[in-house]
């Protein structure tokens, strides 16, 4: 039987809803996954509290956004620290919530710190004042001041809650913002918990406000009170926050959904491809973005690639246990469990293989499933075209290494890509070709997602906008362009007709661009 961790009594739980502000008085039944058991009753935000979530959040923002920045990265660096004091507490709530395996919601919970110590070195030199040549040598410069949006909506998924809950709320709040986070309700524990801690290291309160409700209900007037948001989760909804965001004129940063494929060329190291593909294909239970639904092989090694996976596959734990043994947990959730199973259903009837896997594991947990492995996957089959967003993948088999890139770029998504080599020059030629956001060579999405000094965003219908590297805080702040002109030249001087004046100008631009003065 699961055991749950002790840390996760009533009273925690309770406490930490209590700063959803809920004056519905209608609360979501918030359930361990392993179980079905209640956890907490989540209170659901009404259009109202939200109003106020924003108008209190931007009233901390005044005081947050005139602070210099010094003072907020000291913030920050004690958040940091606290994050690490708490780790294990805060992997016992993602585990609880969400239902994955220890181990990924222990790699889940180190997103965080890594991207707030990337941050904290890199923000002074990309959020400093930058001075630019104004249009009249010496007379002139414009300063380029970066200020921060104001309030900043931010909506997470429940497939990764804390990273995506507060790992994108950190360099929101290093340019200065406040921020509203609305996490899914099945998942909003550890985001909660992670807004405490940015209380207990100084955040002055209210800056950071977490309301609750179901889409939907909530989207509209969140839009209607925001100066930017940070959407992750499907490309459907993807499309409805960017309508709203373009009916209210802010910007949007949009992280969506994937199809992403794994290139195994002929003279890729198969045992390593193939303990790859694991975590590629199952890794949470198939619920990363990034993750594995596509895996192209190379026909001299296409039967060995596959019996080695299949065998490996059904070789891998999988348990409802909150310690670091299982490779893989469960779903989310029954209805996500369903939604997997007809993908797979579908396959089977439209004439695919499944090779392993195939089923509903009930006697794990409510939410399990296996993990499955298709042969014969085609297009028209749900599993061939749309993100099924579960621990299943289908195998393909190519000849050449044109035709492997023609397949893994025939999808609508442009998420993420893995392509296998032992020749690196060649898997990164290969990688360049490939219309994907990130392309990892010999790894399957950790070592570009964990790069954060490079922007990690979605081509096509996976997205608009990137979290991390430098755009990942500029678009949390406005330009503002700030121009002097020491001596009025930029007109004729009196008594000077306009054609002197043109002819001026003219030979002025020439010598400029002579001397590449401008
Ligand atoms: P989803 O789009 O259903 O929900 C995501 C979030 O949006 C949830 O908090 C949900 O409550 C909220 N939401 C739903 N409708 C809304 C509306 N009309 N207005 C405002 N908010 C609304 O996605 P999901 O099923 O929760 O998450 C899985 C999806 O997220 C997958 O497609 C996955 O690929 C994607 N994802 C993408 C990334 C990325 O970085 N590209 C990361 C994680 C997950």
């Amino acid at each position: 039987m699961t055991q749950r961790p002790a840390s996760l009594t009533p009273e925690f739980l309770d406490g930490l809803v209590q700063r959803v502000p809920g004056t519905t008085g209608n609360t979501w039944k918030l359930t361990e996954v392993y179980t079905g058991d209640l956890l907490v009753e989540l209170p659901q935000s009404s259009p109202a509290d939200i109003e106020r979530a924003f108008d209190t959040a931007r009233t901390a923002q005044q005081i947050w956004g005139s602070w210099p920045l010094r003072k907020r990265l000291k913030v920050l660096k004690k958040f940091h620290a606290l994050v690490l004091d708490n780790q294990y507490l805060i992997t016992d709530l993602i585990q609880a919530e969400s239902g994955k395996n220890r181990r990924m919601a222990f790699e889940e919970s180190c997103d965080v710190p890594m991207g707030t110590s990337h941050y904290i070195k890199r923000a002074p030199s990309v959020l400093k004042d930058r001075k630019h040549a104004g249009p009249i040598p010496v007379l002139s410069h414009s300063t380029e001041v970066r200020r921060p949006k104001g309030v900043v909506a931010i909506i997470a998924p429940w497939n990764f809650p804390f990273a995506t809950g507060i790992s994108d709320t950190i360099p929101a709040l290093i340019a200065g913002n406040g921020v509203v986070v609305k996490p899914d309700n099945k998942t909003a524990l550890s985001p909660l918990f992670g807004v405490r801690l940015l209380e207990q290291a100084g955040m002055p309160k209210g800056l950071v406000q977490v309301i609750c409700g179901e889409g939907p209900d909530v989207g509209g007037p969140m839009l209607a009170n925001a100066d930017y948001v940070m959407f992750t989760g499907s490309t459907a909804t993807g499309r409805i926050i960017g309508e709203l965001a373009g009916k209210h004129l802010i910007g949007a940063c949009l992280e969506l959904g994937g199809k992403n494929p794994m290139l195994v060329l002929e003279d890729a190291n198969v045992d390593e491809a193939v303990h790859a593909a694991l975590f590629g294909g199952f890794g949470n239970s198939g619920q990363i973005c990034m993750h594995i639904e596509r895996l192209y092989v190379h026909d001299s090694i296409y039967d060995e690639f596959r019996d080695k996976f299949v065998a490996a596959t059904e070789a891998m734990q999988i348990g409802a246990t909150y310690d670091f043994g299982p490779d893989i947990g469960s779903l989310v959730s029954v209805d996500h469990r369903d939604r997997v199973a007809s993908h797979v259903d579908d396959a089977r009837a439209k004439g695919a293989t499944v090779l392993t896997g195939g089923k509903a594991r009930p006697d794990l947990g409510p939410a399990f499933y296996e993990p499955t492995i298709l042969e014969g996957v085609t297009k028209d089959m749900l599993a061939g075209s749309t993100e099924t967003f579960g621990p299943v993948v289908g195998l393909y088999r190519f000849s050449t290494e044109d035709e492997a890139i023609a397949l893994a770029n025939d999808t609508d998504y442009g998420l993420n890509a893995s392509v296998w080599s032992k020749d690196v020059k060649r898997g990164l030629a290969v990688a360049r070709r490939i219309d994907s956001g990130n392309v990892n060579v010999n790894d399957i999405l950790a070592t570009a997602y964990a790069s954060k000094g490079s922007p990690s965003g979605g081509l096509k219908q996976s997205g608009v906008g990137a979290r991390h590297g430098d755009q990942g805080l500029l678009k949390y702040t406005d330009a503002q362009n700030i121009a002097l002109l020491k001596k009025q030249v930029m007109e004729p001087k009196a008594g000077q007709s306009y054609e002197a004046y043109a002819k001026q100008t003219q030979s002025g631009l020439r010598w400029m661009r002579k001397t590449r003065l401008r």
